[in-house]
Formats: C-alpha cells, sequence, structure tokens
C-alpha cells in the first residue's frame, strides 16, 4: 500500500501500513495512530515539560520564544527520497519570520520524519534555537515508563519516585551516549532518533504518578538555527526497552556507525587481547597545583614494573597497563607538552624498559593523554590556539592538577599528537595501547574565532581525525566514556557506567542501553569496587579495573575469564526477574546467560565453558573450575 496524504478539515492525514500521523496544521499538534495496537500517541502543548516552540529575533530589539501555532501556514505536498508528506510553511509575527516544517512517512515502515528549518534570516538577524517538535504525551499508566540511554542508561517508570527536572545534551558524559530517547506503554511504544545528533539536547521533567516529558531542544549552531534539523520517530506494537536498543542498533549499522570488535581485530590483531583483559591504572607523578603547598608524589617506572612483573606472577594473563602521570610534570599537567616523560621516575630510559617489559609480559601499554584541556604554563601555549565563544572570550578555569587551563581547539590539536606520537615511537617506547583523555566525555565544542572557526560537527570530525590517525600507527584505542560516534575508531572505553543524578543516587532504573546496541564493538570496564558494581560488570559483560596493589586478584581473573567467552557476543537481552528490580538476566549471542540478585549479591552463570551452574556469591568466586 502507498503512503495516503490528504487534508481532511483542519489536519493532514499521513497513512501507510503501519501508522496514521495526524498534523494539525493550525496547531502543529501531532497525533500518530500506531495501527496494530490501535494506541494512540498526542504532542502535548501546553503543561509542564512543555516549552515554546522557537526563539526569534524581534523588532531587532532582542529575542523571544513564540509558538509556531500563531504562524500562518502555506502547505504543500511533498515527496522526497522515498518518503511522502507535507510541508507547512509557517510565517510568525509581522517580521513574517519564515520556518518550515516537513512531516513524511516512508510507504511501508512505522516512521515519522519530523524536519525543521528555520535557517532563513529575519532582518539580517539569526533565528535561534527550537524546542519543535513538542513531546508526545506518556498517559499515566502503572506499566508506562521513558528510556534513557544516558550513560550506559535508563528507564524511568511513570512512578519512579524522584523528581528529575535536567537537560541532557547528545555526546557528552553527563548526557546520552547515544542520540535517542523513547517512550513505552503497555500497547505499543516509540523511539525517536535524532537524524541531526550535533547540536541537541533532551530536556526531562519528571514528576512521580504525574507525567514524564522528554522536550528536544535543538542548540543554537555557531548562534544561529544554522541548518535544517531532523528527527525520525519509529512507533512499534509491544515494545520494551531491549526492542527500542535493538531498533537503533540497526540505524547504527544502516548508517555506518556500528563497527564489530571482530572488524576491529581484523584491522588490528592487538585488539584481541582486550578480550578477558583487566585494565590495571597505574599513577607515576601527581603534582597538584590546586592545594598550597603544591602535593607531589612520584611512584617510579622501576617500582611500577615490580608490581606489573606480580601481576603475571598471580595469574593474569591479559592486561592493559594504563599509566597515568607519566609526562614531565605528572599528571593533568602541561598538555600538550607532555616530553619528555617524568625525569625523578626514571625518564625516557625506564619509561622504554617499562614499555618493553609489559610488551615481554604479552600486556597491553596505554598512555594516558590529553588533547584539549590547554594549560596555560605549557611551552606551546598560545591564546591564538584556544577556542573563543561567541563575545570573543577564551574559556579559562583551573579545575584539574595542572591548574590555570583553557581549551584547544580541535582544529589545531592534530599537529601536537603527531609531534608526540612520533617523538615517543622513534626514542622505542614500545605504545600499543592508548588514552586519549576527554575526546569522548566533554560535549562537543564549538569555536568563534574567525582564524579557526569550528561548529560542534567539525569538533566531532577533528576528533575523528586524530582517532584515526593513532589507530593508523597500530595502537590499540581508548577514550574516556561510552558514546556513539567514536564507535569506528574505539576498540574501548575508559567506563561506561550508570547514569546518576547530581546527587551522586542513581538515576532512574538503571538498563543496559549501551551494551545492548555496542556491546560487540567496544570493549567496556568497569569499577568494581563495591559488590553492587561488581555484579553490574558482571552482568553487562564488561571487564574489571584493578588497582595493582590489590593482594586479591581472583575475582578480577573470574570477571576476565567470562568476559574472554562473551567479549564478541552481542547482548541480545535484558529483563528483571520479578516486579521489585532486584534480580536481572542478561542473555549473550553464545548462549550465555548471567542472572544477578542484587538484593542477596548471589549470581548465576550457564553456559561459560568452566564454570559450573550453581549459584554463588562473591565469597564463592575462586572456583573456577
Ligand atoms: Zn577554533
Amino acid at each position: 500500500m502507498a503512503v495516503k496524504v490528504e487534508r481532511a478539515y483542519s489536519k493532514w492525514i499521513l497513512d501507510n501500513e503501519n501508522i496514521t500521523a495526524k498534523i494539525d496544521s493550525k496547531s502543529l499538534v501531532v497525533d500518530v495512530i500506531e495501527k496494530q495496537s490501535g494506541d494512540v500517541w498526542t504532542m502535548k502543548t501546553w503543561g509542564p515539560g512543555c516549552h515554546n516552540d522557537l526563539l526569534v529575533p524581534v523588532g531587532g530589539f532582542g529575542y523571544r520564544w513564540i509558538s509556531l501555532m500563531d504562524g500562518l501556514k502555506e502547505e504543500e505536498k511533498i515527496e522526497e527520497k522515498g518518503l511522502h508528506g507535507v510541508e507547512l510553511k509557517v510565517r510568525i509575527l509581522r517580521e513574517r519570520i519564515p520556518v518550515r516544517i516537513k512531516f513524511m512517512v516512508p510507504d511501508k515502515d512505522p516512521n515519522l520524519i519530523i524536519e525543521i528549518d528555520a535557517t532563513g534570516p529575519s532582518k539580517g538577524w539569526p533565528i535561534k534555537d527550537s524546542f519543535y517538535p513538542r513531546p508526545f504525551i506518556l498517559g499515566k499508566s502503572t506499566k508506562s515508563y521513558t528510556v534513557l540511554p544516558i550513560r550506559h542508561g535508563c528507564i524511568v517508570p511513570i512512578d519512579y519516585p524522584q523528581e528529575i527536572h535536567q537537560s541532557y545534551q547528545v555526546s557528552a558524559c553527563s548526557g546520552l551516549y547515544m542520540p535517542w530517547f523513547g517512550a513505552v506503554r503497555e500497547k505499543s511504544g516509540y523511539l525517536a532518533i535524532f537524524e541531526t545528533p550535533d547540536d541537541v539536547e533532551i530536556v526531562v521533567d519528571h514528576s512521580p504518578n504525574f507525567e514524564t516529558t522528554v522536550a528536544i531542544h535543538w542548540l543554537t549552531s555557531m548562534g544561529s538555527f544554522g541548518y535544517p534539523r531532523r528527527v525520525r520517530y519509529i512507533f512499534k506494537p509491544k515494545v520494551n526497552y531491549v526492542t527500542l536498543a535493538k531498533i537503533y542498533r540497526q540505524y547504527a549499522k544502516d548508517c555506518g556507525i556500528f563497527r564489530p570488535l571482530d572488524d576491529k581485530i581484523k584491522e588490528n590483531s592487538k585488539v584481541s587481547k582486550l578480550l578477558g583483559t583487566i585494565i590495571v591504572p597505574v599513577s607515576i607523578c601527581t603534582h597538584d597545583r590546586r592545594v598550597e603547598p603544591i602535593f607531589h608524589k612520584v611512584v617510579s617506572f622501576k617500582e611500577r614494573m615490580k608490581q606489573i612483573v606480580m601481576l603475571k606472577e598471580k595469574g593474569i594473563e591479559n592486561a592493559l597497563i594504563h599509566v597515568d602521570g607519566w609526562g614531565v610534570r605528572g599528571y593533568d599537567n602541561l598538555h600538550p607538552d607532555i616530553l619528555p616523560p617524568n625525569l625523578e621516575a626514571g625518564g625516557w630510559e625506564d619509561l622504554i624498559d617499562f614499555s618493553k617489559k609489559v610488551e615481554e609480559l604479552g600486556y597491553l601499554l596505554g598512555l594516558h593523554d590529553n588533547y584539549r584541556d590547554f594549560y596555560l604554563d605549557a611551552p606551546s601555549f598560545s591564546i591564538q590556539l584556544c577556542v573563543k565563544d561567541e563575545v570573543g572570550r577564551h574559556p579559562i578555569h583551573s579545575y584539574w592538577a595542572g591548574g590555570p587551563q583553557s581549551v584547544l581547539c580541535a582544529t589545531k590539536a592534530l599537529g601536537f599528537v603527531k609531534r608526540n606520537f612520533e617523538e615517543l615511537i622513534a626514542k622505542g617506547v614500545r605504545l600499543t595501547a592508548s588514552y586519549l583523555d576527554v575526546f569522548t566525555c566533554v560535549p562537543l565544542e564549538e569555536c568563534f574565532d574567525p582564524n579557526h572557526p569550528m561548529t560542534r560537527t567539525q569538533c566531532k570530525e577533528n576528533r575523528a581525525e586524530i582517532f584515526r590517525y593513532v589507530r593508523s600507527l597500530g595502537i590499540v584505542l581508548s577514550s574516556e566514556e561510552g558514546n556513539d560516534w567514536g564507535i569506528p575508531f574505539l576498540d574501548f572505553v575508559y567506563w561506561a557506567p550508570i547514569a546518576i543524578h547530581s546527587d551522586g543516587k542513581k538515576l532512574g532504573i538503571p538498563v543496559p542501553l549501551y551494551s545492548l546496541v555496542f556491546h560487540d564493538a567496544i570493549v567496556m570496564p568497569w569499577d568494581v569496587s563495591t559488590e553492587e558494581k561488581y555484579l553490574r560488570c558482571l552482568l553487562y559483560g564488561g571487564v574489571p579495573i584493578l588497582n595493582p596493589e590489590e593482594k586479591e586478584v581472583e575475582r578480577f581473573k573470574f570477571l576476565a575469564y567470562i568476559h574472554k567467552h562473551i567479549g564478541k557476543d552481542e547482548l541480545i537481552d535484558h529483563k528483571f526477574i520479578g516486579e521489585d528490580y532486584k534480580a536481572e538476566e542478561t542473555t549473550y549471542s553464545s548462549g550465555v546467560k548471567i542472572h544477578v540478585n542484587f538484593e542477596t549479591g548471589t549470581y548465576i552463570i550457564k553456559g561459560v565453558p568452566g564454570i559450573s551452574e550453581d549459584p554463588r556469591n562473591l565469597l564463592s568466586i575462586s572456583a573456577i573450575k
């Protein structure tokens, strides 16, 4: 059946095999009927969680938020690359500010695509942010919940007891790891994918037993609306958060974002060492300039080498030694001028020996490095190379140990990366892995310096270019946190923890959305310092982070052993056992099932050779049989 596009009274009807979308040409409220279930999703226009549609210039005197309802509209049927629909041209206020909104559906798939284009100027003033399309009403049924890929992912049931009023930017560690969100009711659900993911955030408002709204906030790009913004809604009957994550997984494959570990191993066989690895962070020099007197501590490369040798003696087969503070003045100091290696710790000679020893033990070595935080006392520092904001200021702060820093514009970073890596390799340091700090954690940045302007999209491309360069050296690559755009380049991350509130408490009910999409594409280490964290790492199929001074390593070896068997598996399912979210089960594509009860601290592993299927707890870990 082809798509039917017709006008009925004040509404445009777009109808295909799976959905009917009704667009009120006056109010711009959209209703979508998911045909198989008969469930109707309606946009919310007023009340908590709603925002005005558009930030526009008014009469040359400033800006104000307006509603698109107020605009005169011209209408036109459109067809575009297999999509059929209608374009509404809205002209608002006396200035007749031009906004075009397209509503489109494909022949068959249950998708509604909404594109808003407010790029036309209004008397020379740019249009700014937008909150259109508006949020769909979730409804108050007790089984409804919102699906949010904030960090590793969570769901927020309609009766979730804590208030949430917070914005989450896409591609930021305090925001969304992946550019989508969703909502689920008893009969149907939807997934909203940002097809233009670089300048957008969501605003979540939740009050227990009232309503949860997720508003889409298109951020300005270089001070204006910039370019058409597009969101794809996919409506499905009888879905849950797993189904939604799997729809996104397929979308990521179709777009070329998804790249399996198998593929990365074919490119660089060293990546296979991440299967069943243990991440061992070691610190060489700490030099904290934030405190008076400056806190300074050094543990030499030779000392750290002894600890690493002991790990092998304790039977740790695979490890990745992540070295912090190895640079000239220690951790988070003087970037990007980190060379020569710390002299008090042994300098070039001992770093080279250390790297050779790590290689001889069959472990990977990754040096912490940073090409974004730009320290004011670094010899290469130049304010000319830093990002500039819209009003011409350079960001300067002193959050980290090295003291005052600005932000190196990503358009200027690759030269420093090449300079440092070339010297490390030329001197004979056996670099098998690398940790490029913050690139997948801090939001994408804009730069308004006319000599090196940069949009957030260009920031992403510049960071990706650095990833490509380091990969081209045969180096196993990591950055700070989980994200979406880094998947083609990264083999592992520092970690991808569960979402938390600003007070440090859990946000919503954790579910492994990121692993459901990318478990077989990237290796995810976990802090396992508490029972709950340990069980989470086990359940989500991660690898553990180990303090090199830890005496008891069996429980770390246990997690590594499990990961060796399932590290390249797709995580195909996750479910809660019972109604109270205390027990959970994951299923991997090789058939392995991991059942964890967070209340009792017990777990059952099925399908891993050498592991008995009896219930266990953390005290019975050493028994790999
Ligand atoms: Zn710049």
